[in-house]
Formats: C-alpha cells, sequence, structure tokens
C-alpha cells in the first residue's frame, strides 16, 4: 500500500467511527475519537478510551494525560505526528468509568482494521486496558517496560508489544512518573529489535548454490527507502 493508500483506509474507519452506533457508548458522547497520526508510522500507541477534553475536540490524549504522553515522548525525540495514537474504545465512557468487555469488543474491528493498514513493527499500550487488550493475562505493574510478540489475530500482523503505564496514572502517582520515563527512554531501543525479529521473520527462505540468484525486486527497494526515510524520522541515524 502506498501512504496515500493507507491515509485513504484510516479515512473511512474514521468516518465510519463518527457514525458508529455499535455499543451505549454513542449515546454519550459529543464526538467519536478514532485516532490520528502518520499513515508512515511503524510505531502505535493504544490508549484507553477518550476523555472529557477528547471528547469535545474528536482527537486523542489532547488533555493532561495527553500533554503527559508528548512529554514523555518528546523525551526520545519525537513528536505525536510521527506515531499513530488511538484508544481501545473510540467514545468517551461516561464519568470516565472503565470501559466495559462488551464496548471493548465492539470497537475492536476499528482498530483491528486500524493495525491492518498501519502494519505497525512497534505497538505500544498504554495502561492496563489496551495491555488485556494486546497481552492478556498480564498485569501491569510486573510487564511495564518489557516487550513480547502480539498475536497476529489483533491486526498486528508482526509486531511488539510494549507495555507503558497510562499517562494519567504518571499524573497522579508522581512516582510513577520516573517509571514511565525509564520506559519509554527504552522505545527507540525496542523498535530497533522489533525491526530485526520482523524482517528476519519476513526474509524469503535462505537459497542453495544451485538456485538462480533473485531477481532485483522493486518493492524490497522501497523498503530501503521507508527504512532510511523512517531511521531519521525516528532519530535513529
Ligand atoms: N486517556 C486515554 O486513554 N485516551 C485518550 O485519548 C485520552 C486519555
Amino acid at each position: 500500500m502506498t501512504s496515500e493508500q493507507r491515509q485513504a483506509a484510516l479515512d473511512e474507519i474514521a468516518a465510519e467511527v463518527r457514525v458508529c452506533t455499535r455499543c451505549r457508548l454513542a449515546a454519550g458522547r459529543t464526538q467519536a475519537v478514532p485516532g490520528e497520526g502518520s499513515p508512515d508510522t511503524e510505531v502505535v500507541l493504544v490508549g484507553e478510551g477518550p476523555g472529557q477534553n477528547e471528547d469535545r475536540q474528536g482527537r486523542p490524549f489532547v488533555g493532561a494525560a495527553g500533554t503527559m504522553l508528548q512529554e514523555l515522548l518528546a523525551m526520545i525525540g519525537w513528536r505525536r505526528e510521527d506515531v499513530f495514537i488511538t484508544n481501545v474504545v473510540k467514545c468517551r465512557p461516561p464519568n470516565n468509568r472503565d470501559p466495559e468487555p462488551d464496548e471493548i469488543a465492539a470497537c475492536r474491528p476499528f482498530l483491528q482494521r486500524q493495525l491492518e493498514v498501519l502494519d505497525p513493527a512497534l505497538l505500544v499500550t498504554l495502561g492496563r486496558f489496551s495491555l488485556q487488550t494486546f497481552m492478556p493475562g498480564d498485569r501491569i505493574s510486573r510487564v511495564h517496560g518489557t516487550a513480547r510478540p502480539i498475536d497476529p489475530a489483533t491486526g498486528a500482523r508482526a509486531a511488539v508489544g510494549y507495555a507503558l503505564y497510562h499517562p494519567a496514572a504518571a499524573l497522579r502517582q508522581a512516582s510513577l512518573k520516573e517509571t514511565m520515563q525509564r520506559d519509554m527512554a527504552a522505545v527507540p531501543e525496542v523498535l530497533i529489535r522489533a525491526r530485526t525479529q520482523r524482517a528476519a521473520a519476513q526474509a524469503p527462505p535462505t537459497t542453495d548454490e544451485t538456485s538462480p540468484p533473485p531477481a532485483p525486486d522493486a518493492d524490497a527497494a522501497n523498503e530501503d527507502e521507508t527504512m532510511t526515510r523512517t531511521d531519521e524520522q525516528y532519530g535513529l541515524l
């Protein structure tokens, strides 16, 4: 897919999210919050669900938790527009209550389609609901700052998952901010490892000496170009 095709596919999903009535959260929303960011990114961040500011603006992480998230991203030299940011549920739960399992399930196809389009190398979970969606059974207090493979059934075909506390937790508990800073500082390194694993998984089987050399492949050349652009984008060069 080209960048334009990915953007068009993301726009189509967003348009469906904005008029969705698949669960009770639709009744209480001002605006749905589909998610936003670069269609070319290798990194998707998934939070829990919109809060009051997000519900008003129709954009993810634009309140206090968003400011904290941007601060943490800035620490590693990234901007929010370098990544794609979305949530497990796209409409605000009333009074910021936890999303219910049936609401998460109703919204899951949107998240799955977004991940299929973006095909990230790295999926960063923000908080326990996102963690449960991608790495079920793990406790955030045990697995924050650690990486593990993501089930391709989530839509992320070949991604490494990396668990972070929710940025709002750092606002509530000052000691967690340092933990989050440490965990975030490791993200560029986790991305590099995720790329390596992905490249190894996607490499064609090695040919024996009697096989003709593989023909030059336009897609591979494009991938190289993408990698270089992305390295620059992520400040890894
Ligand atoms: N908290 C979330 O989980 N998502 C948002 O978009 C905002 C706050």
